[in-house]
């Protein structure tokens, strides 16, 4: 077999081979890419996520990181560990069964209500997932069913994608309003509840969704909008409730969904609609019914909730650290495309290329992933890196400085 051009995608499913010996090539596979002797994917990490890491690595212990989700640097926030540590003291560390039969405490309530006040909503308006991604995809796989169709951006999250598995889906191409038009306008009588689903901030870009005039159009053709703002949520709005925010769109969208494992520091999900839709969530999702909640640690959450108003410096670093780190990678010349967010792609196209500058710049202490398809499309290989109110200036310079160095000796630059 013929390694050179295949991705990880390509190993899915072989027609005609069984599962041992899929598994058999696909680790001759990894082997042949290198992926086991220079580390890029599941590198053991051995500090806890912050803007410079302890990595188990050949090339050194110390990496300035840019992997972490961990926006406002909660996950390292002395009253946040504080708070889950009271938790667990008081509680212990698990919740022992699901929601619906056992596994709903006072800690679990507590945090629904902050998350849906945090959103300006009414106390039951909110359900909390175990994970970001169940709190699309288990959402979703309830409230679409075959009579229904879910029209989502081609960019949205994975958990989106296996949400839509029981219902029917269009696709509508990246940010583009006719595209998505269009296909409002062509099932207007066929599906009996339609719904647009679309990030806030996209995972990979880190652009922004065009939300006001999605609203307006699924107003106008009356279908539900459900907007994750996974990415969004901490970073953007004046007052850090998202990219909704400063369009005054909070109140307009149906399901605003996000995760706890970004700007929160932990784990976790959740869904913001309704009352009658929260309702419907907590029984129908199958999530809710046969699978455990998180433990008492989950009470660190309801702190990050609270300090996003109470101490509103990390977000404002954070949005400093974002203009420094884009306007100097500009200069440099690297191309990292409409990037609104905490977000920043290093858009280099070729994936052989990108592995390639990804392990020289770790080589020289920067940690970053770089992604591939099918994450994105084929030629759309990037270095993503996500940045953190925790970034000193000292961190983002000497980041600058390799960057530069390694797009020199490639001649990278968009000059
Ligand atoms: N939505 C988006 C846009 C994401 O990027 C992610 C995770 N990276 C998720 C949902 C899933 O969240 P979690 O990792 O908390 O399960």
């Amino acid at each position: 077999m013929n390694f050179d051009k295949l991705t990880f995608k390509d190993f899915e499913n072989i027609p005609g081979i069984d599962l041992a010996e899929r598994s058999k090539i696909f680790k001759a596979y990894l082997s042949y890419m290198g992926f086991d002797d220079f580390q890029s994917y599941r590198v053991v990490g051995k500090s806890g996520c912050n803007a410079e890491m302890s990595l188990e690595s050949n090339f050194g212990d110390r990496f300035i990181s840019y992997v972490s989700n961990d926006y406002l640097g909660f996950t390292q926030h002395p009253k946040v560990k504080a708070s889950a540590i009271a938790g667990i003291e008081e509680y212990g560390t698990g919740a022992g069964a699901s929601p619906l039969i056992g596994g709903f405490f006072n800690y679990h309530r507590l945090l629904e209500r902050k998350i849906a006040a945090f959103f300006g909503r009414d106390e039951d308006c909110s359900v909390i997932y175990t994970t970001g991604y169940t709190a699309n995809s288990a959402s979703l796989q309830s409230l679409l069913q075959k009579e229904d169709l879910a029209i989502v951006d081609m960019a949205v999250h994975a958990s989106v994608h296996e949400g839509c598995i029981l219902t029917n889906k269009k696709t509508f191409l990246h940010n583009d309003l006719e595209s998505l038009e269009r296909i409002l306008q062509n099932t207007m009588e066929t599906y009996r509840t339609r719904m647009i689903v679309v990030d806030g901030v996209y995972s990979q870009d880190g652009d922004v969704a065009h939300l006001a005039e999605i609203v307006a159009l699924a107003k106008r053709y009356g279908a539900y909008l459900m907007v994750d703002d996974a990415h969004g949520i901490g970073v953007l709005g004046r007052t850090g409730r998202g990219a909704l925010e400063d369009l005054g769109l909070l109140s307009e969208v149906d399901f605003i969904t996000g995760t706890f494992s970004k700007t929160f520091g932990a784990i976790g999900g959740y869904v913001i609609c309704n009352s009658e839709n929260a309702y419907f969530l907590k029984f129908q999702s199958r999530q809710q019914i046969f699978s455990a909640t998180a433990g008492a640690a989950t009470l660190g959450i309801v702190k990050a909730i609270e300090l996003i108003d109470e101490e509103p410096q990390w977000k404002q670093r954070l949005n400093d650290n974002m203009f420094y780190f884009k306007q100097n990678l500009r200069t440099i010349g690297l191309d990292i495309g409409n990037t609104e967010s905490a977000i920043i792609p290093l858009k280099l196209g070729d994936p052989v290329r990108t592995v390639d500058f990804n392990k020289q710049i770790f080589r020289q202490g920067i940690y970053a992933n770089a992604i591939l398809y099918p994450a994105v499309s084929k030629k759309d290989a990037r270095i993503r890196m996500s940045l953190s109110a925790l970034h000193t200036r000292e961190q983002l310079d000497r980041t600058l400085e390799v960057l530069e160095d390694v797009a020199k000796m490639n001649v990278v630059t968009d000059r």
